[in-house]
């Protein structure tokens, strides 16, 4: 293939990718762009962590705005190569490689604070978010180029999960510089959190180079600074289940929070009229039967949203939302009364305080604009 026939083949895959598993969308009405400041949003999109980065300035001047979105685009195309799975030089490549041994091994800042956020989150789930089911996930393939149409052999399954101890040896040294990764830890995959950490950095740094309104959006989990182009908030669309082009409603989001969305319609495939999904059961191995389709979660971090619309998502309905409400977290989920039929009638619960950002979800679908 040529240059030009591999850019657009990227591309079709990229736009792809943001139809498949952009859980929240920005929502932009075309006059509103241009405030009374005369500043309009500026939009740098690219391909990065396997999903689509969304850079979001707002200035009246379109170089200023490149230059801003330059330097978060930067700061997530590092934080790639920190946590690249497939990249055998990455730090989450060569703790990998480390596995087995009892000898602890250096972390990097942000590798110490992704992975005692994962083990926090971890605990809190009861074992629900497990940063070490990789070998189980890999089998899976969601994450591949070449997906899989039909699920991997039970006892495949069985014998990864029988042959590791997932994440119970795994020590973290008291200063948090360094971990020993136990004689039989799975494979680390920090898929469920890094996106979060992530988009918390970009914020951050477009926070310092002076950026005063501006969004991110990593594959749907998005930090804000400031506001959007109605002077107010930024307007976030979540993404409806079950209709590809519509939303459940707007979310007002305002500077210093984050949102993340965990759902099965995001990376799946439809085998004899089951959907498997992404997100997986550790005690089981497979695709989470919770009953939920998808979690909302915004707080103050984009880790912590990351990890808890995960966590939600797999402990259900009951559990799931005890444990946003007990971290404090605000969600929005969406579930099936009767998870053994996916295309049930879906119902929702929302946690007291999210009506401040979306009052009520419309389960009928309102149309992406
Ligand atoms: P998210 O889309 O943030 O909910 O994360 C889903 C991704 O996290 C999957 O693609 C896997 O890489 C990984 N994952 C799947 N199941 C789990 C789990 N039980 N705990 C933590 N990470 C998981
Ligand atoms: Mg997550």
């Amino acid at each position: 293939m040529n240059v030009t026939g591999k850019f657009k083949a990227r591309l079709i895959a990229v736009l792809l990718l943001v139809v498949l598993i952009a859980g929240i969308r920005y929502l932009a009405s075309g006059n509103a762009e241009a405030s009374l400041s005369g500043e309009r949003t500026f939009s740098f999109d690219s391909f990065t962590m396997g999903t689509l980065l969304s850079v979001k300035v707002r200035s009246t001047d379109k170089d200023q705005a490149r230059r801003l979105a330059d330097v978060a685009r930067e700061e997530v195309a590092r934080l790639h190569r920190v946590f690249d799975p497939k990249d055998p030089d990455s730090e989450l490549s060569r703790l990998n490689g480390a596995r087995g041994s009892a000898e602890p091994v250096a972390l990097s800042e942000d590798m110490a604070a992704v992975l005692a956020a994962a083990m926090r989150v971890h605990t809190v789930s009861g074992g629900a978010f497990e940063p070490a089911l990789g070998d189980v996930s890999r089998l899976w393939g969601f994450s591949e180029e070449r997906r899989r149409d039909h699920p991997p052999d039970s006892a495949e399954i069985s014998t990864l999960l029988g042959a590791s101890c997932l994440s119970r040896e795994i020590k973290i040294s008291p200063d948090g510089r360094s971990v020993s990764l136990g004689a039989c830890t799975g494979r680390l995959d920090l898929g469920a959190i890094v996106k979060g950490y992530a988009a918390d950095r970009a914020v951050q740094v477009l926070r310092r180079a002076g950026a005063r309104n501006a969004l991110i959006d990593l594959g749907g989990e998005i930090g804000v600074l400031g506001v959007g182009s109605d002077g107010v908030s930024w307007r976030v669309g979540v993404q409806h289940p079950r209709k590809r082009d519509c939303h459940l409603g707007a979310l007002s989001l305002h500077e210093g929070l984050s949102v993340a969305t965990s759902g099965d319609y995001e990376r799946f495939f439809i085998d004899s009229g089951v959907r498997y999904h992404h997100i997986l059961d550790p005690l089981t191995g497979w695709p989470s039967r919770s009953g939920v389709v998808s979690v909302t979660v915004v707080t103050e971090y984009g880790l912590e949203a990351d990890a808890m619309s995960t966590s939600a998502f797999i402990l259900g309905p009951e559990k799931g939302f005890a444990l946003l409400e007990s971290e404090k977290c605000e969600g929005l989920m969406i579930y099936v009364g009767d998870s053994r039929t996916e295309d049930g009638k879906l119902l929702w619960k929302a946690t007291s305080g999210f009506s401040r950002y979306l009052p009520q979800p419309d389960l009928e679908g309102l149309p992406l604009p």
